[in-house]
């Protein structure tokens, strides 16, 4: 293995002793033996959708949102996932068990499932569902005390009338070509505008600036998916009484805001410090970003909302 692919291992998985089971399509099966049939379309086309979701203390934070928002992604590339909620969310419980997990990160997956090589979606008679529960870490540490510094990337948010970005799809080229622009930069994160100029948001995070004391943030006709953790951050701010807007806005405003923050499950919230050649506010976390950063982390250690 290389030194970047050790550092990237350590960074995402955690240690198991054991190998890691992954739920696949009914059973429990050791990592190394969860494969996709590469007729898949899942695979070939990047037919489906997924959710991303923390695990804390024991507790799935925001398990009853996530399952919302897979449903709705289905619902709206007309994929019939042909279980319940309830059965979905027992799924994700049997993984965590497996692998006696109290903290971590959840990814739960539903493909088209197995068809024949045209696009067809409905020649696939079965959806294909996995779920992994691991360990992660997006950002270091340090990050979130320094802030983090950030690109505007120059290629747009695929516009909503082409892909409605609420779908949490397969499909991330998107942002993948996104963060390859911030990587190539030198950095981890890439502000994305949508085709009229708005902000939208990140790569794999939404994004938040806080002006005078206000907060604002995109709405969802900017083109952006809606985050459950930005959902969380909007009734964290409501009951500490933050103003929050959720309104259009252009780069010049991330520019000039106080303070700048990301949210998103594996990233929570975090600063930004820098964006291109910019610093933002003091050049590292601002106080509004802190004080709902330090209520994030009370409310999840302590006991964790699943609802
Ligand atoms: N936008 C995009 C494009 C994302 O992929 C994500 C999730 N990584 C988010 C925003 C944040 O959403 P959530 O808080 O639900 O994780």
């Amino acid at each position: 293995m290389t030194q970047a692919a050790a550092s990237e291992k350590q960074a995402t998985s955690g240690d198991h002793g054991g190998e890691l089971l992954i739920w696949l399509n009914g059973k429990l099966v050791p990592k190394s033996e969860a494969s996709i049939n590469v007729y898949d379309h899942g695979l070939l086309y990047g037919d489906g959708c997924f959710e991303g979701i923390r695990l804390y203390n024991g507790r799935i934070f925001k398990c009853a949102s996530h399952i919302d928002r897979l449903f709705k992604s289905a619902e709206r590339i007309r994929l019939d996932i042909k279980k319940t909620p309830a059965e979905v969310d027992a799924l994700m419980r049997e993984t965590i068990e497996a692998n006696g997990l109290t903290d971590g990160y959840i990814r739960l997956v539903v493909t088209r499932g197995v068809g024949t090589l045209g696009l067809h979606p409905f020649r696939c008679p079965e959806p294909g569902i996995f779920c992994i529960a691991d360990k992660i870490q997006l950002y270091p540490t340090e990050m979130y005390d320094e802030g983090m510094p950030v690109v505007v990337a120059k290629r747009p948010r695929i516009p909503v009338a082409c892909l409605d970005p609420r779908i949490k799809s397969l499909n991330y080229l998107n942002n993948i070509l996104a963060k390859v622009e911030a990587i190539d930069a030198g950095v981890l994160e890439a502000i994305m505008l949508n085709t009229d100029g708005y902000v939208g948001e990140c790569t794999g995070d939404n994004i938040f600036v806080v002006k005078d004391g206000a907060i604002s943030t995109p709405p969802p006709e900017a083109g952006i998916l809606e985050g459950v953790t930005r959902q969380f951050v909007m009734d964290l701010c409501a009951e500490l009484g933050v103003p929050l807007k959720e309104r259009l806005f252009r780069i010049d405003e991330v520019f000039e805001a106080d303070e700048l923050f990301l949210t998103g499950t594996a990233a929570e919230i975090i600063a930004v410090c820098k964006v291109d050649d910019s610093t933002i506010g003091q050049g590292s976390e601002g106080p509004i970003t802190r004080k709902l950063r330090e209520r994030f982390r009370d409310i999840v250690s302590a006991n964790a909302p699943e609802d």
